[in-house]
């Protein structure tokens, strides 16, 4: 398995100030992951630049001039938490760029990556088709699906979302589609609300939505056996030839923004798990930063996925043990999803 990053070096000309998701973020993630793909002389590829032509594959007109006006006349609020500044615009060309630069390395024929990190920011996941929130101003995951599709001719394409908020931005522009399957793992409740187990899509998209809504305090047994026994199967079935991650480590023990539980070796896990998959399957995987906001363990649950889908193994010292809390009331709820995903599924 040999694994690359792309990276975005215009991140910080996203300013959002003293907010959660701010410029500062990074620098210490790029350092550490720079320095694994130096010591393991993988690729490093730059961003560039997305078009409105793939933004509009997943969003409306409106929302994209929206955006371009706000930030030209920014620094100002696209909603209660999602804030931009005159070169935002641009800097989300780029992350949505970074997102397809991915893609493009691992479903080239002529290449040899079988997975890429695209460490991207402003994040995207919470961006409807036509209204930016939660930090996000264009779901670089749908975006890059749709490239994939429309432009790559790819069939099947799967996003597994990861971050411990819900997806809701990314659902709601694949809600309806059968050729992208969007599996999330998320808190609930927590931000945004959405994500219940019984949203399932809708017309021809239906069963092609997949959440697991973890309860509080769920870790790193709780995740493992939802992909173990929902979103590994469910993968399996589907059969994509693509799978992008929405990778947000927000559901770190050590995150503020949440109340899970898992750790480094968690992350690691799922992403090895994930990894494991696109090899059988000889599919490419690229993964998308999305949340993490914990500027202490970023650096060293970004490192636990590049390690996890590059397949090297990581160091995983620093990190901040689990509590040892009990069943959180997953047997129950891992029950409920399966109820729910076996009118699709195979489970
Ligand atoms: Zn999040």
């Amino acid at each position: 398995m040999k694994t690359g990053l792309v990276i975005l070096r215009e991140q910080g000309l996203h300013e959002t100030g003293n907010h959660p998701e701010n410029a500062s973020r990074f620098p210490p993630v790029l350092e550490r992951l720079t320095g694994d793909s130096r010591s393991r002389t993988l690729p490093v590829f730059e961003s560039r630049e997305a078009s409105v032509e793939d933004l509009l594959r997943a969003h409306a007109e409106s929302h994209v001039e929206n955006v371009r006006v706000a930030a030209g006349n920014g620094p100002t609020w696209l909603d209660g938490d999602t804030v931009v500044s005159p070169e935002s615009f641009r800097v989300a060309l780029r992350a949505a760029g970074a997102s397809l630069v991915a893609v493009d390395a691992v479903t080239d024929p002529g290449g040899d990556l079988s997975s890429a990190f695209a460490i991207v920011r402003p994040p995207g996941h919470h961006a409807t088709s036509d209204r930016a929130m939660g930090f996000c101003l264009f779901s670089n995951a749908a975006i890059a699906a749709r490239y994939a599709r429309e432009v790559l001719g790819i069939d099947r394409v799967a996003v597994l979302d990861w971050d411990v908020h819900h997806g809701n931005g990314t659902q709601d522009i694949l809600y309806e589609d059968p050729s992208v399957l969007f599996i999330s793992f998320h808190q609930w409740p927590l931000y945004p609300g959405s994500g219940w187990l019984d949203e399932s899509g809708a017309g021809e998209g239906r069963g092609f939505t997949v959440n697991l809504p973890m309860p509080p305090g769920s870790g790193d047994i709780e995740h493992l056996e939802g992909f173990n026994a929902i979103a590994g199967p469910i993968l399996e079935q589907f059969d994509p030839g693509l799978l992008i991650i929405s990778a947000g480590q927000d559901g770190h023990v050590a995150d503020q923004l949440a109340n899970q539980n898992l750790t480094a070796a968690g992350y690691h896990a799922l992403a090895e798990a994930s990894a494991r998959f696109a090899e059988r399957r000889g599919i490419g995987l690229a993964a998308l930063h999305e949340g993490g906001y914990n500027p202490l363990t970023l650096p060293l649950l970004d490192h636990a996925i590049y390690a996890g889908i590059g397949g090297f193994a990581p160091d995983l010292s620093g990190d901040v043990p689990a509590p040892d809390a009990g069943d959180p009331g997953w047997v129950e709820r891992l029950g409920q999803i399966r109820r729910i995903q076996s009118r699709y599924w195979h489970l």
